[in-house]
């Protein structure tokens, strides 16, 4: 028994179930890098890299990822994840005795950049404009205001150092920024690729799912050697976000399939079936989990493109498919085109998606 419920609280009715390990798929060995069976890694509650010239990628056993960069002026840092806290202060002393001078906000979400307010006043915050926006609005003393924002493309050159900030558009919530380093080749792109995993449930909680898949692209038009993705224990490589961007599109093709072939009137009419109006929302999430539950079959037996299924190539895709599977298929509802609209009275197309 851990914790006040128990190792789980197993509602009565109408919850989720408890997972077993034993009934899903165990992790593919490259998404679980040797540090994670280091017993110092926890002891300290970090792990740092050198990804090229003077950059460095900082991870925790927790799964939270910030980077530093050296410069002949101070030390850059990106983000300021809670779980590591003052260990990057930690991380950053064991290369450097140099002051950290700037923090890049990535986004705006507490769980990336919640404990910003430990660098102190003097430390320049560069973000997007809609960070600002978004924390003015919703203030937070452990989130500064930054002190410098930009809409499209920005560049920071501090002691002989480039990074070039970039803004897309929405994609995991409105102002998520690209953060690249040309001279190492290391990109910073956090909340859309989990490295070797399918990311976490509802494609990471992203907002903009269209915005989502077209991450992947940008991330790949960059000529990258390293992808900080913002969590899981490990930096990326392009395959790693060639492989996700398949299973990615692999979840939307059979989220698509399943609408064109299930969500018609007729097939929402058998789910209502010998149900009053009063329980009509039952028959609708049966309906919806229906498609779902197609989604997440079709997606996990497909033979992918190198002969494997998606449970052998990325962790956590037995666990969370259905997660993005109700997503994606939301997503679709939402975000793109119906391809028309009832015309006066009843009859012709049904347009339910
Ligand atoms: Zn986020």
């Amino acid at each position: 028994m851990v914790g006040k419920y128990g190792d789980f609280y197993a509602a009565k009715k109408f919850g989720f179930p408890k997972a077993e390990p034993g009934e899903h798929a165990p992790s593919p060995q490259q998404f679980m890098p040797e540090h994670i069976n280091d017993p110092s890694f926890y002891a300290k509650g970090w792990h740092a890299e050198e990804l090229g010239d003077g950059f460095y990628w900082v991870t925790t056993p927790s799964g939270y990822e910030s980077a530093f960069m050296l410069t002949g002026e101070g030390v850059i840092v990106i983000d300021a994840p809670p779980p590591l806290g003052e260990n990057i202060f930690a991380a950053i002393e064991s290369v450097t005795d140099a002051p950290v001078t700037h923090l890049v906000y990535s986004h705006w979400h507490s769980d990336h950049i919640g404990a910003a307010s430990m660098f102190g006043p003097k430390v320049k915050i560069i973000a997007h404009d809609i960070t600002r926006e978004l924390l003015t609005r919703f203030p937070d003393k452990y989130r500064p205001l930054p002190t410098e924002t930009f809409d499209t493309e920005a560049t920071l050159e501090v002691g002989g150092t480039r990074l070039e900030l970039s803004y897309k558009g929405a994609d995991h919530c409105p102002g998520n920024i690209y953060i690249w380093a040309p001279t190492q080749k290391v990109l910073t792109k956090i909340d859309i690729v989990s490295p070797g995993s399918v990311a976490f449930m509802h494609c990471d909680f992203s907002e903009n799912i269209s915005g989502f898949y077209q991450a992947h692209d940008d991330i790949l038009s960059y000529d990258f050697k390293a992808l900080i993705g913002g969590h899981i224990t490990r930096w990326g490589t392009r395959q790693d976000v060639e492989i996700v961007r398949e299973y990615w599109h692999d979840v939307r093709d059979h989220a698509d399939e399943a609408l064109k072939e299930m969500a018609s009137k007729d097939v929402l009419e058998g789910f209502h079936h010998g149900m009053g109006k009063e329980h009509r929302l039952v028959g609708a999430e049966n309906f919806m989990n229906s498609m779902v539950n197609y989604i997440v079959d079709k997606t996990l037996s497909k033979t992918t493109s190198n002969g494997q299924t998606w449970p052998e190539r990325l962790a956590g895709a037995t666990p969370f498919t259905k997660y993005h599977a109700f997503t994606v298929m939301e997503s679709t509802r939402t975000e793109r085109t119906h391809h028309g609209y009832q015309r006066r009275g009843v009859g012709g197309p049904w347009y339910i998606v």
